[in-house]
C-alpha cells in the first residue's frame, strides 16, 4: 500500500481508561484523516485498528493481549491486510514485549509520538515488519498535532499539560507519560476558539497534573492555570470551564482565588486525596498532608458556598493499618463528596509499592466495601439533595427518548427535560423534580440565561 493514495480506508480506535486516552484518540484520528483514514464503528473490515490504553486498571496489560488475540483472528480472516497497533500507556510501559507476544502488531506507538504516525504508518509497509517508538522526544507533541478538526459537541475535552513529576508510589504515570509539559497558552486558547466555532460551550481541560500547568503565555511570561482560565472565559461563546485532574499540593493561591473570581468556572472539583492518613500519604509520596486537603476544600468553600468536590481513594496500600483507614473514613464523612472513585490497591510492576509487603486481599475488599457503601451515600443524598432546587443546565443534544432534551447540570449531572426544541449549546433553567442514581429528571422554566 502506498500511503499517499488517496483511496479511502477504515480506521477503528478503541479508547480505554481516561479522557486524556479520549482527546487523544481524536487527535490519532485527526493525523490519520489526510491519508484518507474515516472511522468507523467496529473492527470488521477496517484497514487499521489502534488499540489506544490505560495501564491504572488492574492486570492491564493482560487484558490488552486478550483483546488482540481476538484482533489477530480478523486480521487473519481479512488476509492478513489489516494494521494493529497498540498505542498509550500500556505501549509505554511493554514497548518490546507486545511485539514479542504478539507479533502479528504493526505498530507500538507511546503517547509522545502520536504525531508521527503516518511516518511510523508507511515505515512498517516499507519495512513489512513491526515498527515501535516510545520514545520521550525533546519537541512536545502538542506542537506537531494538527488542529482539532471532529467537533467534540457542546462539551469538549482539551489537553493542556501531559506528565506527571511527582512519582507517587502507586502510579505508573510519571513512567509511561513523562516529565511535566504544558502547552504554551496561545495555542491552547487558539484551539478553544476553533472548539467554539464547532459548537462547544463547555471546555473540559485535561491534564495528568493539569494545575501543576506552567504553560508560556503570549506575554512571554509563564502562565499558571488561574491566568490561563481567565483568558479562557473570555472567549465569545465559552460558557463553563472545568479542570481534571488536580493535585492538592498545586493548588495555588491564585487558583482558589479564580473560584471566587471566574464565573466560567464550574463550582465542582475533582481533587484526588487519595487517603485521610498522614503516615500514609507520606508512604504515598502524596507531597500534602490530609490538613492540607481540608484546608483547600474549606477556603473553596467560603468562597463558593455551593462547591462541590469529587475525589479519588486508594485502599489498603502496603502499610495502611485499621487506624489509617479509619482517619480515611473519617475525612470522607466530614468533607461530604458529590461523587469518588475508589480503588484497591493493586501493585503496578516498576512502581515503588510494587515491591513492598502486601496486604492481604479480604483485608482489601472489606475496606473497599465499606468505603464505597459510604461514598455511594453520600453520592445519593447529593443528588436528592438537588430536588426542587432551579439551576442552570446547559443544553448537550437530543435524550434517549423522542421529546426528551438532555444537558448537565453545574456538577456535570446529566439531566433530562421534556421538550420538543432543540436547545443544544443554551444554558436554560431547569426546576429538578426527581435524582435517579446516575441523572435527574427535571422541568424547563420560560426564562433562558443569556449567552
Ligand atoms: S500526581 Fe497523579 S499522575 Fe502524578 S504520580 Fe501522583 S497519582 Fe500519578
Amino acid at each position: 500500500m502506498n500511503v499517499s493514495d488517496p483511496k479511502p480506508r477504515r480506521l477503528h480506535i478503541v479508547t480505554h481508561g481516561c479522557q486524556m486516552n479520549v482527546y487523544d484518540s481524536a487527535r490519532m484520528a485527526d493525523v490519520l484523516r489526510p491519508l484518507g483514514y474515516a472511522t468507523v464503528d467496529t473492527p470488521e473490515g477496517a484497514d487499521m485498528v489502534i488499540m489506544n490504553t490505560c495501564h491504572i486498571r488492574e492486570r492491564a496489560a493482560d487484558k490488552v493481549f486478550s483483546a488482540l488475540g481476538r484482533l489477530r483472528d480478523l486480521k487473519e480472516a481479512g488476509g492478513g491486510g489489516m494494521m494493529i497497533a497498540v498505542t498509550g500507556c500500556v505501549a509505554q510501559a511493554e514497548g518490546e514485549v507486545i511485539l514479542k507476544r504478539a507479533p502479528y502488531v504493526d505498530l507500538v506507538v507511546g503517547p509522545q509520538a502520536y504525531h508521527r504516525l503516518p511516518e511510523l504508518i508507511a515505515q512498517a509497509h516499507r519495512t513489512r515488519g513491526s515498527v515501535i517508538d516510545t520514545d520521550f522526544p525533546a519537541e512536545q507533541k502538542f506542537d506537531f498535532l494538527p488542529d482539532a478538526a471532529a467537533p467534540q459537541g457542546v462539551i469538549a475535552n482539551l489537553t493542556i499539560q501531559e506528565g506527571c513529576d511527582k512519582f507517587c508510589s502507586f502510579c505508573v504515570v510519571p513512567y509511561t507519560r513523562g516529565a511535566e509539559a504544558s502547552r504554551p497558552a496561545g495555542s491552547v486558547i487558539a484551539e478553544a476558539r476553533r472548539m467554539v466555532a464547532l459548537g462547544a460551550r463547555e471546555i473540559v481541560l485535561l491534564g495528568q497534573n493539569v494545575n501543576a500547568y506552567h504553560g508560556e503565555g503570549p506575554d512571554g511570561r509563564h502562565w499558571g492555570l488561574a491566568r490561563l482560565l481567565e483568558a479562557l472565559a473570555e472567549i465569545p461563546g465559552v460558557r463553563r470551564l472545568r479542570y481534571t485532574t488536580s493535585h492538592p499540593a498545586d493548588m495555588s493561591d491564585e487558583l482558589i482565588a479564580a473560584h471566587g473570581e471566574n464565573p466560567a468556572l464550574m463550582p465542582f472539583l475533582h481533587l484526588p486525596v487519595q487517603s485521610g492518613s498522614d503516615r500514609m500519604l507520606a508512604a504515598m509520596n502524596r507531597r500534602h498532608k490530609a490538613d492540607d486537603f481540608r484546608r483547600i476544600v474549606g477556603r473553596l468553600r467560603d468562597l463558593r458556598p455551593d462547591m462541590a468536590f469529587t475525589s479519588d481513594f486508594i485502599v489498603g496500600h502496603p502499610g495502611e493499618t485499621e487506624a489509617d483507614f479509619a482517619a480515611t473514613m473519617a475525612l470522607v464523612r466530614e468533607t461530604g463528596f458529590a461523587l469518588a472513585y475508589s480503588f484497591k490497591y493493586s501493585p503496578r510492576p516498576g512502581t515503588p509499592a510494587a515491591a513492598l509487603p502486601q496486604l492481604d486481599e479480604a483485608v482489601k475488599d472489606a475496606r473497599l466495601y465499606e468505603l464505597q457503601a459510604e461514598l455511594r451515600r453520600q453520592q445519593d443524598a447529593f443528588n436528592a439533595a438537588t430536588v426542587g432546587l432551579t439551576t442552570p443546565v446547559l443544553f448537550t443534544g437530543a435524550g434517549r427518548y423522542p421529546g426528551q432534551v438532555a444537558g448537565r447540570s453545574l456538577y456535570a449531572q446529566p439531566v433530562v427535560v421534556e421538550s420538543d426544541t432543540d436547545l443544544t449549546g443554551e444554558v436554560r433553567t431547569v426546576t429538578i423534580t426527581h435524582a435517579n442514581p446516575n441523572s435527574l429528571l427535571g422541568s424547563l422554566q420560560k426564562e433562558k440565561i443569556a449567552a
